[in-house]
């Protein structure tokens, strides 16, 4: 079935008429976050607190792990017992299962000298249909923790989503997908028009006709043809920026005015009068070296935006591994070491703040992506 993006709910629904849809994503997953694995938090952690809340109608919190595969075959920061074992956790509790290829490749190449910036696609058909045959033969195996050999025992037709490493879509992988009757991708960045505000992004849409974000990214920021053609049935999942709040209403959010001054002075990229940036955690923390109240106000300024605005689904692109202790061990390297300004438990706390901002509103579902493209196929499920 076709959905053409659309700025209204779907099925002629007022934004009033709707649930405000919610889900968190986390990407790679290679901390588990168990005792003995070496480090508190992660993948755990958030298992932990989804079960410690639950929705207004009494329904589980979940989310979507798009799991990175060879991180319980090659996994030389964790024995891959523990990983598989967290991963099987995730899935008993009803989160969803989602691919992130076996041994995330950069799909782009950009040439960062030529004026404007390059992208040139570097994965053919072959390369990703080959990550995402490893992927299943990874995951296919029976689930047995204690045995090197094994995987977590999925079935290939209960995976229906994929997320782009690096957001670093071609052409190429969108076909693949096609192939394997993939049901979403999740890395198709929405919001950066001039038009978008937070409060009129698209809906969710299937790619029948490429993708506007992606049409407005390739010819604005690199005047190039866009990346993606023509795909029809398959959903994008759009990773929508986040917006920063204005000066006027950093207090109502918990933080200091000044908040686009502070980004802007250490980013000259960053644009203080949309005070947009990419919808993804690892970019709060590490390119633009937010501490907790910042990171918190951003996150929970751009879900008000959707909420008050037309309803749209809030997806917010996460890693677990960025919530666990070892990653500030591990993880950081250049700049990072000595302009980060929160460290993992403090993440970890804006993390419970958000869900619980979520929570603090009326006719909100927080659900796992697959479940989101359920409700917006079904009037019944999607109406308040
Ligand atoms: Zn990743």
């Amino acid at each position: 079935m076709n959905r053409t993006p659309s700025t209204n709910p779907p099925f002629g629904l007022k934004p009033n008429e709707v649930r405000q849809l919610a889900s968190f994503t986390f990407d790679d997953n290679a901390y588990s976050g168990l005792p003995g694995s070496g480090g508190e938090g992660g993948i755990k952690f958030i298992l932990d607190l989804f079960n410690e809340n639950k929705n207004h109608d009494g329904s589980p919190i979940v989310g979507t792990f798009f799991l990175k595969a060879d991180n319980i075959t090659d996994n030389d920061t964790e024995e891959n017992s523990y990983v598989k074992e967290i991963w099987h956790r995730a899935q008993v509790e009803g989160n969803e299962i989602a691919m992130h290829t076996y041994s995330h490749p950069h799909g782009l190449e950009f040439d960062w000298d030529a004026d404007p910036v390059t992208r040139t696609p570097i994965m053919d058909l072959n390369d990703w249909m080959a990550e995402h045959e490893k992927w299943y033969k990874t995951m296919e195996k029976p689930y047995a923790p204690e045995k090197e050999d094994s995987g977590l025992g999925i079935k290939k037709e209960d995976i229906v989503g994929f997320r782009t490493p690096f957001l670093e879509y071609n052409d190429n992988l969108f076909t693949s997908l096609d192939k394997l009757g993939i049901l979403y991708e999740a890395a198709v960045e929405e919001g950066w028009q001039e038009d978008k505000n937070g409060k009129n992004e698209f809906w969710p849409y299937t790619m029948d006709n490429g993708s506007p974000g992606e049409t407005f990214v390739s010819e604005a920021f690199y005047s190039q043809k866009p990346m993606i053609s023509s795909h029809p049935g398959l959903w994008a999942l759009p990773m929508y920026v986040f917006t920063t709040p204005p000066d006027e209403m950093c207090e109502k959010y918990g933080t200091r005015p000044g908040l686009r001054a502070r980004l802007a002075a250490d980013n000259p990229d960053f644009d203080v009068n949309t005070g947009k940036i990419t919808g993804m955690d690892w970019n709060l923390w590490f390119e633009y070296f937010m501490d907790e109240d910042d990171a918190f106000a951003t996150m929970a300024y751009t879900f008000d935006l959707h909420y008050e605005g037309n309803r749209c689904p809030f997806y917010v692109g996460m890693h677990t591994d960025i919530y666990c202790d070892k990653y500030d061990k591990n993880d950081l390297e250049g700049e990072e070491i000595t302009k980060i300004k929160a460290n993992a438990a403090q993440r970890r706390n804006m993390v419970r703040r958000m869900l619980a901002h979520i929570l603090s509103k009326k006719d909100v579902q927080v659900l796992t992506a697959k479940d989101t493209i359920r409700y917006l196929n079904d009037p019944e499920l999607l109406k308040i």
